[in-house]
């Protein structure tokens, strides 16, 4: 709750059929606050003020009487409890027929392409596009009828129905998911990589906790190799990046979600049995002082379990994935 009084640019909360205005008595249009301002636009009685809005309708504001209705109540009963999220082997299994509802479109198959990845290693990754014909929620109706509990699978979520009821969703923003697997081969996340960057390029599929939903955590992905010629393990940033790099490199590449959360690849490095790691985060490490910072701390804690650390530098290309695929020589050095 606020504490403090705001007015007038306080946001408004909209009303819904489950929450009506408390002045009107209907389901949409209004609005009000959560310190008991109302903007009913359709009551003008009793209000101290009227707005004219920028589409040149009145709104009435009224401020509600004190303990007329109980606003916590009424702001939260918007929201759903978030889900505990599902272990590992349930979300693997719900992803994997999840993905296989779904199809690769060609241009997200062609931007797999251009970044070195064969039709075959494409379709053996598991990536997907976010549907963009079916709707989320009859995806979402198939999955249930298959049997499965989407609550507590990072990326689903529930909405309200029209008349009130809640039902299964997911986002719908277009891009396409890169499976975030573990050291088992298990898919325990999914990432998107977005067609439209302004929110980032990649995002997870994860989240809306005050919906039902619930989150995936920063896990790192473990991308193999159809046959291991390196029997190092490389660190890089970024999963696809990883799958990329492990291909041409013959050898396992763990890929943290970002430079900066690379803890969880230490868990996915001990757990298969490395003697020997690679650290081959983006160039940036040489000029952005966060990555620095990054290397310098993943580094000292591969140390300290007792692990032979190298990094891999190149030229030209940020990330290893661009270098190996343009064939630029990668050399390894001991730090
Ligand atoms: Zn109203």
């Amino acid at each position: 709750m606020h504490a403090e009084h705001r007015y007038p640019d306080e946001d408004f909360i909209p009303v819904k059929p489950w929450r009506p205005c408390p002045i009107c008595g209907k389901g949409d249009w209004c609005g009000f606050t959560s310190f008991g301002l109302v903007s009913c636009m359709r009551i003008e009685e009793g209000s101290f003020k009227t707005v004219i809005q920028k589409n040149g309708k009145p709104a009435y504001q009224h401020w509600l009487e004190p303990g007329r209705i109980n606003l916590p109540a009424l702001i939260e009963s918007d929201s759903i409890p978030a889900a505990q999220t599902a272990p590992v082997e349930v979300r693997d299994r719900v992803y994997r027929d999840f993905l296989r509802l779904l199809y690769l479109h060609p241009r997200h198959m062609e931007d797999l392409h251009r970044r070195g990845l064969t039709e075959e290693e494409i379709r053996k990754n598991g990536y997907r596009s976010v549907p963009e014909t079916e709707a989320p929620w009859s995806i979402c109706r198939r999955l249930i009828q298959m049997g499965y509990d989407l609550a507590g699978i990072p990326g689903f979520y529930k909405a309200r129905g029209p008349r009130g009821g809640t039902y299964w969703t997911f986002d719908r923003q277009p891009g396409y998911f890169i499976p975030v697997r573990d050291e088992k081969g298990r898919i325990q996340a999914l990432q998107r990589r977005m067609d439209f960057t302004r929110g980032g390029k990649y995002r997870l599929f994860s989240g809306h906790q005050s919906r039902g939903g619930c989150s995936c955590g920063t896990p790192a992905h473990v991308a193999r190799p159809e046959e291991v010629k390196d029997r190092r393990v490389w660190i890089t940033e970024g999963p696809l990046k990883a799958d990329v790099a492990s291909k041409h490199l013959g050898a396992v590449v763990v890929g943290a979600l970002s430079a900066c959360t690379w803890r969880p690849a230490i868990p996915a490095v001990l757990a298969l049995e490395a003697k020997e790691v690679v650290i081959a985060l983006d160039r940036d490490v040489e000029t952005n002082p966060e990555v620095a910072r990054a290397y310098l701390t993943l580094k000292v804690e591969l140390k300290k379990h007792g692990l032979a650390v190298s990094r891999a530098v190149w030229e030209e290309k940020k990330g290893i994935d661009d270098a190996l695929a343009a064939g630029i020589e990668v050399r390894v050095v001991r730090v």
